[in-house]
């Protein structure tokens, strides 16, 4: 893995020598690694940051981590939760994996065995969200999109340069089009790892998007801002 793929996990447990030993053996597998020691560190980092990875300690002070699975769902977050439980009940791996995680370990585990599941989930969710594109131009109002080229032709036959994240994020929006993407989606997709750009970044792109290609920039046809929720393109 090179250092620009380099996962960023989020780590949660309040043992702090369990915690120490978890971030040292993953630093050392090229993992970057963010601590959260209570449950509603954890929260607030998942809503500041992008994470390939939440390993989630069950009883946290304060808020478990069964309930902070819970909140980070509620935020449309799709992150994968690896949950690892001092529980030996085959009851509390039920709730967990109801409430959203992905996977599950009971304390205490093989670190080995932690090592190989961290790096399945991570692989699994690049996967997901690097999957091809389907197509490489696009058409749409008399502006022509050339996603390869980095470039759009637009209706009055100038020619414009965009950005690698420019051209990544209106190629999900397109991709998309007609549907809502969220915000998480779009940090996620274009963003990728450890950056955390706040929401007026990607309002900034969306202005320049209807700059370039609606006819009335103030009064867009195509882009659109979803208050609270995220992007959507309209054809
Ligand atoms: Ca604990």
């Amino acid at each position: 893995m090179n250092k620009e793929e380099r996962a960023n996990i989020l780590l949660v447990e309040d043992e702090e020598n369990l915690h120490e030993t978890l971030k040292l053996n993953l630093e050392m597998e090229g993992y970057s690694v963010t601590s959260a020691f209570d449950g509603s560190a954890a929260l607030k980092a998942s809503q500041e940051e992008y994470f390939d990875l939440i390993i989630m300690d069950v009883m946290l002070p304060e808020m478990d981590g069964i309930t902070v699975i819970e909140n980070i769902r509620l935020d449309n977050n799709d992150v994968p939760v690896l949950i690892l439980s001092a529980k030996n009940a085959g009851q509390d791996r039920v709730l967990g994996l109801k409430k959203g995680a992905d996977d599950y370990l009971t304390k205490p585990f093989n670190l080995e065995e932690l090592l190989l599941r961290v790096d399945k989930l991570i692989i699994k969710n690049k996967k997901i969200s690097d999957k091809d594109f389907a197509f490489d131009t696009y058409i749409f109002d008399g502006n022509t999109v050339d996603f390869k080229a980095q470039q759009a032709t637009l209706k009055n036959g100038s020619t414009v340069d965009l950005s690698k994240k420019e051209t990544m994020l209106l190629k999900l929006l397109i991709e998309n089009k007609n549907l809502v993407v969220t915000r998480e989606k779009i940090l996620q997709s274009v963003w990728g790892y450890k950056v955390y750009p706040n929401t007026r970044t990607i309002d900034n792109f969306i202005l320049t998007f209807r700059k370039y290609f609606e006819e009335d920039s103030r009064n867009p046809k195509h882009f659109f801002s979803v208050r609270g929720v995220g992007y959507k393109y309209i054809d």
